[in-house]
């Protein structure tokens, strides 16, 4: 049933009045309806609020006023961002059952609301935005629309998922470690990572502060930049926004810059492959992942960038200095559900200690519960200066190398994860093998530089393959231009799943 093959044109559909906000929104219920039995992309629907925006749209239309980008056009949320009077769960007991109906709304909401655009419904995640597959939901796992029977990535995998699936063209997720862009390699679609301080952070629920980004999913790269030139700007709701984008806000123009670059040529764009990640360093990797990467350097050759090898020693470290990071900052971000200020409240408690231990042991799922012992033990007296004080001395280690790298090119490429989506229970049993699906991505989030995941092909299970740009701060447009460049040269773009597989018998 998916009319419009992009977002843009969808919305171009509502300005000229081919279709209504009203309608596209109709037929996105009804999609949703159809498949999410079988997906369970979604934890939760608002779909007055989501009416009441695309009835204004049409009235606008109607009444020939001009409308902001992207206006009418469904967007999906992944449950931990705030949106006013809905129920916020980021997947957990500990805030499920209603139990927490967000009083304000996160600054991209407020985003998207100022664009117009009715927002549908919130995404299913990791618990926390915790993992790689969606397994560690309390509500059950999404699926793969391209596989039901394997993992959509995670940790924002029901964001992924619904786009994928055409429930909706465009979708918000959240990337602490790579949870953008491995559902979005996973799920064949595109997924942005943005500079560290290019979208507020102020309304999603944290995880691991000085890692976490807001970020676009889209069907192709012209989406994904429009989606992410509404979410991006100056917020002083967010100590670590970014000033200087309230001084020129058309820095972040990314639809009206990217339709002034070349689409069929790259020449003189310099694409450094990263030798840790590559050829036989490429320890992990599926050979049919390096064959597709492979086959991306060729054709990003042909389109004229000069291709060379750069090293980045200190990536082979990321995952290790990460699981010492983000649990630590996970440890101190998750006190605050001590069952009085939010969410659950376990009966029987005899006092306060015994409130916070029975109420953090029911709510909590075993992986938040691993990632917070990992954090307090990480930042204990004794131990701070061995672990977290020594993953920060890498973190530093691996932005000199980074900036030592743009020396040299103007974006670094490899493969987004090492391997394509997974069965479920695959690896839900050994955590170290779910850590290291984001081996390609977490150095990223280290050095909080912007990186990209575009479909580069697919498996002999027809899994998609994501290919993995990453570029030096603020490069988002360098970053959009290459990824259009390529995906209307390779002829991954827009390929979807069979959508007809994913109904449910009754809804056929
Ligand atoms: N998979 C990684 C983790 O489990 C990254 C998660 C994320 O980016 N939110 O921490």
């Amino acid at each position: 049933m998916p009319t419009y093959a992009s977002a843009l044109q969808l919305h171009q559909a509502i300005l000229s009045g081919q279709t209504t906000a009203v309608q596209a929104l109709d037929e996105t219920y009804a999609r949703i309806d159809a498949t999410e039995p079988v997906l369970n992309a979604y934890n939760s629907l608002c779909k007055a609020l989501a009416y009441e925006a695309a009835k204004t749209v049409d009235a606008k239309v109607a009444a020939g006023e001009s409308l902001p980008l992207l206006a009418g056009v469904p967007v999906a949320i992944k449950d931990n961002l705030n949106l006013t009077g809905t129920p916020t769960t980021c997947s957990s007991k500990m805030l499920g059952n209603e139990s927490y109906v967000s009083p304000y709304n996160a600054t991209v909401c407020d985003r998207l609301n100022a664009h117009l655009m009715p927002i549908v419904g919130k995404t299913n995640l990791d618990e926390f935005a915790m993992g790689s597959s969606t397994e560690n939901s309390a509500f059950g796992p999404s699926k793969n629309p391209w596989d039901p029977a394997r993992v959509p990535g995670g940790s924002s995998g029901g964001a992924a998922a619904t786009v994928a699936s055409r429930q909706v063209l465009l979708s918000l997720g959240s990337d602490t470690g790579g949870s953008i862009r491995q559902p979005a390699a996973l799920c064949g679609v595109v997924g942005i990572k943005p500079t560290y301080g290019l979208v507020s952070r102020y309304g999603l629920v944290a995880f691991a502060s000085s890692l976490d980004q807001i970020g676009p999913f889209a069907v192709d790269v012209e989406d994904a930049a429009a989606l992410l030139e509404v979410l991006a700007g100056y917020d002083p709701m967010d100590s670590t926004s970014h000033k200087a984008l309230a001084q020129a806000p058309e820095q972040t123009r990314y639809s009206e810059q990217l339709a002034q670059l070349s689409k069929t040529s790259l020449a003189g764009v310099r694409i450094g492959v990263i030798q840790e990640l590559s050829g036989e360093q490429a320890q992990g990797f599926d050979p049919e992942v390096m064959a597709a990467f492979e086959a991306s350097i060729a054709q990003l050759k042909a389109l004229g960038a000069d291709i060379k090898t750069v090293s980045v020693p200190s990536v082979k470290y990321g995952v290790a200095a990460y699981y010492i990071v983000a649990p630590a900052e996970a440890s101190s971000n998750l006190a605050r559900y001590d069952g009085l200020r939010y969410g659950l409240r376990e009966p029987g408690a005899q006092d306060l200690g015994s409130l916070f231990k029975k109420t953090r042991a029911a709510g909590f799922g075993p992986e938040v519960k691993r990632r917070i012992m990992l954090g307090t033990f990480a930042l204990s007296a004794g131990y701070y200066d061995a672990y977290y004080g020594k993953a920060q001395r890498v973190r530093q280690l691996l932005r000199h190398e980074f900036n030592q790298a743009w020396q040299q090119v103007d974006a670094l490429i490899c493969p987004t994860s090492p391997c394509t989506a997974f069965k479920f229970g695959e690896k839900s049993s050994d955590p170290l093998q779910m850590y290291l699906s984001d081996v390609a991505t977490i150095p990223v989030n280290l050095a909080g530089i912007p990186a990209l995941s575009v479909p580069c092909g697919f498996d002999a299970n027809h899994m998609p393959i994501g290919l993995q740009i990453q570029g030096p701060h603020w490069s988002e447009l360098k970053l959009l231009q290459i990824a259009r460049a390529y995906e209307h040269a390779a002829g991954f773009k827009g390929k979807q799943p069979n959508l007809d597989a994913l109904k449910t018998p009754a809804n056929v």
